[in-house]
């Protein structure tokens, strides 16, 4: 059992690992990834950037690991226990770092640096693994990772930090009483996209020849809208119409949305995904149009 003065003098070396590599994992890794957004699976910049960034600091880094191009994986140690900890680096469409996977980077390539300097220095058995996780913003990039094996070995844990602002945590007047991830509650979501096809006819000329998949999409909204006062006031629905027609003397045949449905568990995300596809096939039915969920 180590003692806690030992303990003492290894954070003491993690802090002084982190604070020698501060300046390059703000400007090599933090800056640059903020400045090179990229979206779901398309991190090559991000990818190629934190390897070589580990490469020269004399760490061996397997690419494009588990199937996915922009994942990567560098591990130290031997026996004893696993922790994995995970990086994100991808950004939003249009948005860029909106909600800072280069600080999730960082922080996470820093925790990889300053524990891999204690480990080697106490001589204790374990492993230290770093994950580059690609896809978090959209396209389920960890589940891939799961399915492909990334996390079949038996780890103690498997940690990551995200930045969030100050008021998600402690609340708009500050009433929680608990600070950090224990302060924020998550919440599970159903994401998906649904098509309304009809069929297009002259909006002026023979109106009634058309099927309007945008009236589909208006309603389907529409409804959503008035379902929202019968729901829970933790619960959440958001959609927005990604195509809905180009131009007004052409009755719309084609429309695409693109849903969240949001609950504080997936038993509750579940019923309330039910009421919402009510909802929108009540609008096909109404218009109709036909109906095609893209999950
Ligand atoms: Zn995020």
């Amino acid at each position: 059992m180590a003692s806690s003065d030992f303990i003492e003098e290894l954070r003491g070396v993690v802090s002084l690992a982190i604070d020698h590599a501060d300046q390059d994992l703000r400007k090599k890794i933090n800056q640059e990834l903020h400045e090179h957004p990229e979206t779901a699976y398309q991190e090559t910049f991000a990818h190629d950037t934190i390897t070589q960034f580990l490469e020269d600091r004399g760490f061996t880094v397997k690419r494009g690991t588990y199937g996915l191009a922009t994942s990567f994986e560098a591990e130290i140690g031997s026996s004893g226990r696993l922790v994995v900890i995970c990086a994100e680096y991808d950004a939003l469409p249009q948005i860029g770092h909106a909600c800072g996977h280069n600080l999730i980077a960082t922080s996470s390539i820093a925790a990889f640096l300053g524990a891999a300097e204690a480990l080697k220095k106490s001589g204790a058995p374990g492993r230290l693994r770093l994950l580059g996780t690609p896809a978090e913003e959209g396209g389920g990039g960890k589940v891939k990772l799961i399915e492909a094996g990334a996390f079949k070995d038996e780890i103690a844990a498997a940690i990551m930090a995200h930045p969030m602002p100050t008021h998600q945590i402690f609340g708009p007047d500050a009433s929680h009483t608990y600070d950090g991830l224990a302060g924020l509650k998550m919440i599970a979501s159903h994401k998906f996209r649904t098509e309304f096809r009809g069929k297009t006819a002259h909006a002026a000329g023979e109106p009634w020849n058309g099927v309007n998949a945008l009236d589909a999409a208006v309603a389907a909204y529409s409804s959503v809208g008035l379902l929202r006062q019968q729901i829970q006031p933790d619960e959440r629905v958001h959609a927005v119409i990604e195509v809905g027609g180009t131009v007004p003397n052409v009755i719309t045949e084609y429309t695409r949305m693109n849903w969240n449905v949001r609950s504080p568990t997936i038993a509750r995300a579940d019923k309330l995904l039910a009421r919402v596809k009510a909802c929108i096939e009540g609008a096909a039915i109404a218009t109709g149009c036909e109906l095609n969920y893209i999950v």
